[in-house]
């Protein structure tokens, strides 16, 4: 019997995000697994909940029996999920399915049934301060044969307002907003209905451009009250996206009734899911098209596979949330999923840069707007951890997601 001789954390930042990976080693030498635990904004946490909760409850246990661990896991602190645990979870869920494969010398999507296709489609984003800089930076995406591309107006500009320090980025073209009430405290502060004006002046903008040759996609981040969001959805509909990301926010998900009798565009949500009570009722209703958990967030590839095939029997397909605070491990473990699952859609990609490929050898490649594995045994991403020791993470309070409404009330992020 292969058993658990140690689990490990490493963090690095190789590429300007704060990465978390669950090394767990076996009574191998030489066996081990890799899993993304990355939850970026509180990886110390996560770093606790692994090495002091999860490693003293694993060390001698059987890794092939995936199942158990995962609900020994979840079950053992009695109160259950949420990010924190769900990411320690799903750490060391991706480095067991990782070891499995490794043990049984095949590529992870072979113990997940098989290749269904031989690569994924990705989407990238795209954003500028107008639509000029929008223009240059879709060509650019175009000229590397990206065909998904995300649309964002105002991105990276920063509208840090009122006093303090806590100002950040403002997401999605708010232009200028009405001046907050004396005294109002920092924050990136937005306006949803500029925001909203200036975002169908962007898609029109591109679909006269770019023509129907181009998919094009929206995450509108929770950022428009619910009956806001219903008329944003069926204004854009005009320009046929290929999904609107988010349009409610997680505590409005009671409306995606009301927003699936409103319009036929395709809606995908929520990247902020953590559990199978939030999505199933989504699913099993045919309200959204698109499901975009993060693997990491939901507790590994163990239940990313059930909602998957969940999924598939009612005609929603997936878009596992892929941003830059998903390390490659995370990334290739999703793809491995995807290339096995008929009802895949598209993979959000934010490139491997920077020392990335380095620090992850096997990163997975990307060419022509198709992500491919490395075919080597397991997920096949490996980490060099003397490389990703030279890029320490950073702490800091985070700013972007302090967003308020111009009065200066707290929004969601
Ligand atoms: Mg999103």
């Amino acid at each position: 019997m292969v058993t658990i001789r140690d689990i490990r954390v490493i963090l690095t930042r190789p590429m300007g995000r704060n990465l978390v990976v669950v090394k767990v080693e076996t009574s191998e030498p030489e066996l081990y697994g890799l899993g993304c635990a990355t939850f970026t904004q509180r990886y110390r946490a996560v770093v606790s909940a692994v090495v002091d909760d999860l490693k003293p409850l694993l060390i001698g246990r059987d890794v092939s029996r995936i199942e158990e661990l995962w609900r020994l896991m979840m079950f053992n602190g009695y109160w259950r999920g949420g990010p924190v645990l769900n990411n320690a979870v799903g750490g060391v869920d991706m480095a067991l399915w990782d070891i499995k494969a490794k043990v049984a010398c095949l590529p992870l999507v072979d113990l997940l049934g098989g290749k269904v296709r031989e690569a994924a489609a990705v989407y990238q984003h795209a954003d500028g301060r107008d639509h000029a800089e929008l223009d240059d930076h879709i060509e650019d995406l175009l000229g590397q044969n990206i065909r998904h591309v995300r649309v964002r107006l105002g991105g990276g500009a920063a509208q840090t307002r009122a006093s303090g320090e806590a100002g950040g980025m403002a997401y999605g073209g708010v232009g200028a907003v009405t001046p907050p009430p004396d005294g109002a405290l920092a924050g990136a502060y937005f306006d949803p209905s500029t925001y909203a004006r200036s975002t169908l002046g962007a898609l029109e903008h591109v679909r006269d451009r770019f023509g129907d040759g181009i998919e094009l996609l929206h995450d509108v981040h929770e950022r428009l009250n619910p009956v806001q969001a219903l008329g944003f959805a069926r204004d854009v509909e005009r320009f046929r996206l290929f999904f609107l990301e988010d349009p409610l926010a997680l505590e409005q998900i009671g409306w995606h009734e009301r927003l699936r009798a409103a319009t036929t565009t395709p809606i995908a949500a929520s990247e902020l899911f953590t559990q199978p009570s939030e999505w199933l009722p989504l699913v099993s209703g045919r309200l959204i098209d698109f499901l975009r958990m993060h693997l990491s967030h939901l507790g590994g590839l163990t239940p990313a596979r059930k909602a998957a095939v969940t999924a598939e029997s009612f005609g929603v397909r997936t878009a596992w949330h892929g941003p830059g605070d998903c390390s490659p491990v995370g990334h290739a473990v999703g793809l491995h999923l995807e290339l096995a699952s008929p009802n895949f859609g598209l993979h959000e990609l934010q490139p491997f840069v920077d020392a990335a490929p380095e620090v992850f050898p096997g990163c997975p490649e990307l060419r022509d707007g198709y992500l491919y594995p490395s075919n080597l045994p397991g997920h096949g991403v490996d980490l060099d951890e003397k490389l990703a020791a030279k890029y320490p993470v950073e702490p800091s309070v985070v700013a972007w997601t302090q967003s308020r409404l111009p009065d200066g009330t707290l929004s969601p992020p």
